[in-house]
């Protein structure tokens, strides 16, 4: 079994407890000893990384993932492609988020119904570099709903009633996804719907709902309005993307189900349109940009009052599109820090031990512990000094994924200079 032994690290375990000075053995593919205060670790076959001072942390967690949205500029312009051409695309995806430290993805629907299976499958296979997937359905939506583009051949599947959509989930679950995407309610732009409008029925939802209990799946669900948030969290879906407008009632409902519920704003769309639209060549009229400051307006409060009260509240937001592409997903911690007031541990904790929980690995992934799964991040600085430094896919100086590494650490100081330490 391959043994290898950080030391020399500045370790930040992903249970938002304070970084501590330590020493990391893994082995085969977990973390089997961890050292702190000075004490060293006796692994004598261990082949031996000098972090030289680095944070060691653990890989993280998108928890809205779209890796088969290749940049888009337009909702209609994810199914240009043929399926065979996507596959190849996404697979170039998959690899990226490796290289900017995403070593899970949780999927936040597939652009055509078998892609996010084929990376996911070809990814578990060590056939292409690419980070834990788990694969969902095209987003499932309803006649004149989100997504609904008039085409057949779209991102979305167009269902109508409880016996449509559990026909769909069936199918899916037969075909292997491991997350059934369903839109509750309105997008975040356009001027002919609001987010307070909600499309979906209650019967519709359950019946999503009661096929992933009985497959053993997980229901993700775009819900913005208060309503679809209520219909959602009363059904048992687990995943909660943007939650906009959640009221008083919504909120005691996250909040009475926080062990097994998971909220993700996702407003990587709106934040990036507002911030860098303009630099990927995106112009914004005066209606879309009042929109998408409110939107991180109204967000930004109830995920900080999420937070207080205990819900899991986890980074993941859209990115795949023109003005907010892949790769600029940890802008999501630098948001929960400088807008929703998390520490950045605490924005650390979300992309990492929480993720770890949403993949279904509960103790065992997202952590730097004793038995969890060996992914880790070697960091050139501190993120909780600047917790920006985690956009700059150059600062990991060392990327491991299940007890491999995707980039190994090279040599990064001369002789005279680690003599001089
Ligand atoms: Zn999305």
């Amino acid at each position: 079994m391959s043994e290898t032994l950080f030391i020399n690290v500045e370790v930040i375990d992903g249970a938002a407890k304070p970084a501590f000075s330590g020493q990391v053995l893994v082995k085969g593919n977990r973390i089997a000893e961890v050292a702190r205060d000075g004490a060293a670790i006796d692994a004598p076959e261990a082949h031996v990384v000098d972090g030289g001072g680095a944070t060691l942390m653990p890989g993280m967690t998108d928890a809205h993932a779209h890796l088969s949205f290749l940049d888009a500029a337009t909702l209609g312009d994810l199914t240009n492609l043929t399926p065979e051409r996507l596959v190849l695309e996404t697979a170039k995806n998959a690899r990226k988020m490796l290289d900017h430290g995403f070593t899970s993805m949780f999927s936040g629907s597939s652009a055509r119904d078998n892609t996010d299976i084929a990376i996911r499958d070809a990814i578990n296979a060590g056939d292409i570099p690419g980070p834990r997937l788990l694969a969902a359905t095209r987003q499932m939506t309803v006649s004149g709903g989100f997504g609904d583009i008039g085409k057949e051949d779209a991102y979305s599947l167009v269902l109508n009633g409880p016996e449509e959509f559990r026909n769909a989930s069936r199918e899916a679950a037969r075909r292997g996804v491991d997350i059934f995407k369903i839109v509750p309610s309105a997008p975040g732009s356009g001027k002919d719907v609001l987010a307070e409008d909600t499309a979906m029925t209650d019967a519709e939802v359950a019946a999503v709902c009661e096929v992933a209990h009985q497959r053993n799946r997980r229901v993700a669900a775009h819900a913005r309005s208060a309503e679809a948030v209520k219909m959602c969290v009363g059904n048992g879906v687990q995943m909660i993307y943007h939650a906009t407008l959640a009221d008083e009632e919504a909120k005691d409902m996250l909040e009475a189900r926080k062990d097994s519920v998971f909220v993700a704003p996702a407003m990587g769309l709106p934040y990036g349109r507002l911030k860098e639209g303009e630099s990927y060549g995106v112009s914004t009229d005066d209606y879309t940009r009042a929109r998408a400051e409110k939107e991180i307006e109204t967000v930004s409060v109830n995920m900080a009052e999420l937070k207080s009260r205990g819900v899991r509240v986890l980074p993941g937001g859209d990115y795949g599109f023109k003005w907010n592409p892949h790769g600029r997903n940890a802008r999501d911690l630098f948001m929960f820090v400088d807008l929703f007031g998390f520490s950045p541990l605490e924005a650390i904790r979300a992309a990492t031990a929480h993720g770890g929980e949403l993949m279904g690995m509960r103790g065992e992934l997202g952590l730097v512990a004793k038995g969890a799964f060996a992914d880790l991040l070697l960091v050139d600085g501190d993120p909780v000094k600047d917790i920006q430094i985690l956009q700059d896919r150059d600062r990991f100086l060392a990327i491991m994924k299940n007890g491999d590494f995707h980039k190994p650490l090279t040599a990064n100081r001369t002789q005279a200079q680690v003599a001089a330490e």
